[in-house]
């Protein structure tokens, strides 16, 4: 089978490999679709050592179960799915909890990440990752399970501070963001704001249900506290699907007192946030949280959301033989929405 494997470090290939065989408790999926995540850069451009090589990529996967590997009951051959990507140790105390995105015991990694991924014909994963998708199509399940998970999870978090008509800034409105609009949009009565480098990514925000959009640019900061209204309020919530230094300063200098800071984007800058200190201090009993993934009761819901059509991924397909260019297009913000291909 074809499949597009992290060969050497920033090396992605399409290569031939066996289809891999359902152990117990394993499902063999032929993938339907699979979401590339901007994650799957920052494994490219990780040193040597940072995850196995070689690994097939690919964790936003969608498809149909194909065989059942021993003792798997539940799924029949032909049963559409979509794949929680995280595979928890099962009996830490985060697991146990449902938290599998806090194990423990298991390092940080997943199906993609720590062991071969869905960027290919087939993907082998234990049969209690699988989720029922019902009509579905697969090129929108495939982005619910981590552009749409991820969020749904950071904003879960939030979920007390999300009131009527409190403001909410979402910065980088690529595949995490854009649906992180429009799930805060079906979800709560807060007021959006969408801040991006890009106009695409801006004139998606819109679309997709934001009430404000800011360009990312040096009068950021005073353009977003001009739309929340002047200190001491700031936004309640701030979402960073960046992480980089320019939106990490955005963020601290935007949030109001009391306020959720949550920081998704894995960009690499650097939060600084001194108590007490300086001209800009800190607002007092604001939260920091570094939010990872989601978890499988989550992804149902999210799931259900968008069955009931509340939230719907804009997505651009390209054919697994293409797989490169996709992300290479990714690399250059020439995706709007989601790229997600499709074996
Ligand atoms: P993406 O490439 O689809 O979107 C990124 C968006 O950010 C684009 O719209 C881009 O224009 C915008 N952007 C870039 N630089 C900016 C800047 N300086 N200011 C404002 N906007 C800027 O990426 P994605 O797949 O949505 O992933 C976003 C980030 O989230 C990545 O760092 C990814 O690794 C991370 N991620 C984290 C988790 C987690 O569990 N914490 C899960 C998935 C992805
Ligand atoms: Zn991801
Ligand atoms: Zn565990």
């Amino acid at each position: 089978m074809r499949a597009a494997r992290l060969t050497a470090p920033g090396m992605l290939e399409l290569v031939d490999i066996p289809v891999p065989t359902a152990g117990p408790g394993e499902v063999l999926l032929a993938v339907g679709a699979v979401g590339a995540c901007h994650s799957d850069l920052h494994i490219l451009d990780a040193p040597a050592g940072g995850f196995p090589i070689p690994t097939t990529l690919g964790h936003e996967i969608a498809g149909r179960v194909e065989k059942l590997g021993p003792g798997v009951t539940g799924w029949a051959p032909g049963e559409p799915a979509a794949v929680y990507g995280i595979i928890g140790c099962g009996h830490c105390r985060a697991c146990l909890r449902g938290l599998e995105n806090q194990c423990r015991t298991v390092p940080v990694g997943g199906v993609g990440l720590s062991r071969d991924g869905g960027l290919a014909d087939y993907v082998v994963v234990p049969a209690s990752r699988l989720l029922k998708i019902g009509d579905l199509e697969v090129t929108q399940a495939a982005p619910l399970t981590d552009a749409g998970l991820t969020p749904y999870h950071a904003i879960e978090l939030t979920r007390p501070a999300l009131r009527p008509g409190t403001c909410c800034v979402v910065i980088g409105i690529g595949g995490l963001g854009h649906m992180a609009v429009q799930i805060l949009a079906a979800t709560t009565a807060v007021t959006i704001i969408a801040v991006d480098t890009s106009d695409e990514a801006l004139a998606l925000a819109t679309r997709t249900g934001a009430h404000h959009t800011v360009r990312a640019d040096q009068n950021a900061v005073d353009e977003i506290r001009r739309l929340v209204g002047p200190r001491p309020g700031g936004a309640d919530v701030v979402l960073d699907f960046v992480g980089v230094d320019p939106t990490l300063e955005i963020s601290r200098s935007v949030i109001s007192a009391g306020g959720h800071l949550m920081l998704v984007g894995l960009g690499g800058g650097t939060l600084t946030m001194q108590p007490g200190a300086g001209v800009v201090p800190v607002p007092l009993e604001v939260s920091v949280r570094i939010p990872f993934w989601g978890t499988r009761a989550e992804l149902k819901e999210v799931i259900a959301l968008a069955q009931r059509g509340l939230i719907q991924a804009e997505v651009q397909t390209f054919p697994l033989t293409d797989v490169v260019e996709a992300y290479d297009k990714l690399r250059r913000g020439e995706i709007h929405g989601r790229a997600v291909l499709v074996p």
